[in-house]
């Protein structure tokens, strides 16, 4: 298999199979026919008489040519006695000590598999409640987070990865204010991510400078009222102050919910992407559209929407496998999971394929055709769905879902773009929707020799015109930006373009456009230079609003970085 170093050492320490002294018994190879073999045999539960051998063959090419790659959970355990294949969960957390500690022990279940759990933790009475049973004081929706942070950080998984959580308050949720500020400390609740749930009774509020009134979940009454624009701009000075919280935007989440009549979307799963209702799970997959380009006679590379289309089915027909041959931690989530069979299809690569096709990323250009690429993938996979509905049948809701007047497909939604953040290194592509972050690194490796890495798009494209030197490479590096060396001829510095040269407005612009798209959520941060404004991330907020993301995350250059020496200063 060719890949790059990186990729090996990531498959090596977290992905292969270890004996008990933590050698790895088996090879690259073995783990992708591990996967590859384990996915296509639920083939065999809809046609006895199925080509399980040939299916997994296909799957295999898919995977070592690195088209296509399934989420973590899927490579590291199938196959495999825990068999945990999903990488996102939602979880409810019900207003009672009972339940409340059901959930953690839940999420550690999760956790010890590989998977994230998203909580929205509205239902919980404000801190000062009383309650009825004891006559005592509730200790409300943040504190009940610190324990829920604590188990985290207590399952450590099996030297795989350490459990990721998201949460969620809405914001007419009484303990909002605390909520925004939780995570001020960078020590504080380290294992969430959280983000507050916006609703466009809220927006408008903010828009119109209004009060909005805060509910008791518990007894359904006002508690009190604040102004939308104040709650709304501490909101973009904690963001602006350590990249947290972000939002989400609860009342688009629920447009799409595709099955109303069980309940409504009040969580994601920790990146953002992947909004669940409660006990629902989602295996993630993605194409590597950088592999999806061919090179014209005249040389110039084009987009190959043939094997586009090709990867988009095998994808969906592993993606929906998956869904059967997963193994659930908890009977509710096995049971909830069938019920819609959610699949979330996405890319990475998108930034490799825009420095091919020579378009900067932050140009209408490039945003016009992610919403082209994401509109055929979308539009492919609910094609390939609808095929597998014919042979399989239509998800089990789908008769009460809204999109029964529709052609019968077998998976309730099926495009998410996910962060991709290590199946990104294994595939050696950018990650997800992103932008390239650097194109050059220096590593020090161990005996004081400096290696280069240089971004592969950018290194052929240099070596091709005779301007590669370590020299250059090395300045690159210093740089951060290839904007400013002088150099460079004017082409090449207008499409290399790195996640600083790109204004917010594009990054958000980008999401939007891959978010018309996408059935599910796009997994994006919005990067800012270290003294970005906080009206500039107001602008940034509104404007995902505006254009119809369905959440947003944003992360200023050093900010968390400059805390952690404030903190240092004040021991
Ligand atoms: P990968 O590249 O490893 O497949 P992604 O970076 O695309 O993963 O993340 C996809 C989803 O996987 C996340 O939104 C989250 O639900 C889950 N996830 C990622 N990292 C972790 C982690 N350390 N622990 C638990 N779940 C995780």
């Amino acid at each position: 298999m060719d890949i790059t170093p990186n990729a090996r050492t990531v498959l090596e320490k977290r992905y292969l199979i270890r004996d008990a002294d933590g050698r790895p018994t088996e090879t690259i190879e073995e783990l992708f026919h591990r996967v590859a073999d384990a996915i296509a045999a639920p083939d065999r539960t809809y046609n006895p008489d199925a080509d399980i051998k040939a299916l997994a063959d296909r799957f295999y090419a898919r995977m070592t040519k690195l088209e296509f790659l399934p989420n973590s959970p899927t490579l590291m355990n199938a196959g495999r006695p825990l068999g945990q294949l999903a990488a996102c969960f939602v979880l409810p957390v019900e207003d009672s000590m009972e339940a409340i500690f059901e959930a953690i022990k839940q999420a550690a279940l999760i956790h010890k598999s590989g998977g994230g759990t998203g909580f929205s933790f509205s239902r919980l009475r404000p801190k000062g409640s009383t309650v009825n049973t004891t006559g005592g004081v509730a200790s409300g929706p943040v504190s009940f987070m610190r324990v829920f942070n604590m188990a985290t950080e207590a399952v450590k998984q099996g030297g795989t990865r350490r459990g990721a959580n998201m949460g969620i308050l809405r914001v007419d949720h009484p303990d909002i204010l605390e909520f925004i500020d939780c995570k001020k400390n960078n020590a504080d609740i380290t294992n969430f991510n959280i983000s507050v749930g916006i609703t466009e009774a809220f927006m408008r509020a903010v828009e119109a400078d209004e009060e909005y009134d805060l509910i008791d979940p518990n007894t359904k009454e006002s508690t009190g009222r604040l102004s939308a624009r104040e709650v709304f701009e501490k909101i973009v000075d904690a963001a602006w102050r350590n990249g947290e919280p972000g939002i989400i935007f609860l009342d688009r989440l629920n447009r799409d919910n595709m099955v109303p009549s069980v309940g409504a979307i009040e969580s994601t799963n920790p990146c953002g992407e992947q909004p669940l209702l409660p006990y629902e799970a989602c295996n993630l997959g993605s194409v590597n559209l950088h592999r999806m380009l061919r090179r014209q006679e005249d040389g110039a590379s084009v987009i190959n929407w043939d094997k586009l289309a090709d990867v988009v089915r095998d994808a969906v027909h592993f993606l929906d496998n998956v869904i059967d041959a997963n193994r659930y931690p908890l009977a509710q989530i096995d049971h909830m999971t069938k019920q819609t069979r959610k699949i979330g299809l996405g890319v990475m690569g998108w930034a490799d394929l825009l420095l091919e096709l020579g378009i900067p990323y932050n140009s209408d250009e490039a945003v016009a055709l992610g919403e082209k690429v994401m509109g055929f993938i979308t539009d492919t996979a609910r094609s390939a769905s609808a095929g597998l509905a014919q042979v399989r049948g239509a998800f089990p809701l789908f008769e009460e879902s809204t999109l029964k007047n529709g052609t019968p497909v077998r998976n309730a939604t099926m495009t998410t773009i996910a962060p991709t953040g290590t199946l990104s290194i294994i595939a050696g592509c950018s990650s997800g929707v992103e932008p390239v972050f650097a194109y050059v690194f220096i590593r020090n490796v161990m005996d004081g020799t400096e290696l280069v890495e240089a971004n592969p798009v950018l290194r052929q494209l240099l070596e091709e015109r005779g301007l590669y030197s370590e020299d250059l490479m090395r300045q690159i590096a210093q740089e951060g930006s290839l904007a400013h060396i002088d150099a460079l001829p004017e082409d090449i510095r207008r499409v290399f373009v790195c996640a600083h040269d790109i204004s917010p407005e594009y990054h958000i612009k980008m999401q939007a456009a891959f978010q018309r798209r996408t059935d599910n959520a796009v997994s994006k941060t919005v990067n800012f230079a270290h003294d970005a404004t906080i009206a500039d991330v107001r602008r940034v907020y509104m404007l995902a609003y505006e254009l119809g993301c369905k959440g947003v995350t944003i992360y200023r250059d050093g900010s968390r970085d400059a805390q952690v020496l404030n903190i240092g200063k004040v021991n």
